[in-house]
């Protein structure tokens, strides 16, 4: 399996090691490459949409031409976790003309909703799929304030939102046809369940 980490800023390495984990647990072997310019994405089975800053990884992005490719990959029904940040750049809507959003997921966030840095914090979440709780890890995140509310993801038209996880109500994991996205760092723990969740079963069952 090819599991490209988009690299352009964030925490990549995390992501790489993360997803190297959970393929093992499968039994399969993650060939992970990071992907700074165009030309590698349409060689990736699954993708990573790491956190950092959402404003500089969309500029990157666009500059380098990565982003078209995520948009083919998504609409090629081809996996993709976004984290954070990652989220961020993923949805419709970051309510920031900085942030040019890639509309995998329809829906629309509040950037560093959660405060700044010092209102980072751990907590355990109870996530849809999982049998007990997840340790989330949560860093100047993001919050979903607005799910499927018909401003459109042109590339997942068809699927509905599905909430995952809520914060205090809100929603802080969802997936949407073959991407999920989530409010907090699943790689920065060594519970590999939510890439288990985005990447394993959906290529599980694509595969068969
Ligand atoms: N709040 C940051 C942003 O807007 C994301 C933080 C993170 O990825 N940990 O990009």
């Amino acid at each position: 399996m090819q599991a490209g980490v988009i690299a352009v800023q964030g925490d990549v390495s995390e992501h790489a090691a993360a997803i190297e984990r959970a393929a093992r647990a499968h039994g399969e072997e993650a060939d992970v490459v990071e992907i700074r310019q165009s030309g590698t994405v349409p060689d990736c089975d699954v993708l990573l949409m790491p956190g950092g800053e959402s404003t500089a990884i969309s500029r990157l992005l666009a500059r380098e031409g990565i982003d078209e490719e995520i948009r083919d990959h998504v609409a090629a029904g081809k996996p993709v976790l976004a984290t954070c940040a990652g989220l961020i750049v993923a949805s419709t809507d970051a309510k920031d003309d900085r942030v040019d959003t890639l509309d995998l997921l329809d829906v629309t966030v509040d950037r560093n909703a959660f405060g700044r840095q010092k209102d980072s914090f751990e907590a355990p979440l109870a996530v849809d799929g999982l049998d007990s709780p997840f340790p989330a890890v949560f860093i100047r995140a993001p919050l979903i304030d607005a799910v499927g509310d018909g401003s459109g993801a042109p590339i997942n038209d068809g699927d509905d939102v599905e909430v995952l996880a809520r914060w205090d109500g809100d929603p802080v994991a969802v997936r949407q046809g073959p991407v999920v996205g989530t409010s907090f760092h699943p790689e920065l723990t060594a519970d590999s369940r939510i890439h288990d969740l985005a990447f394993f079963e959906t290529v599980e069952v694509s595969s068969q």
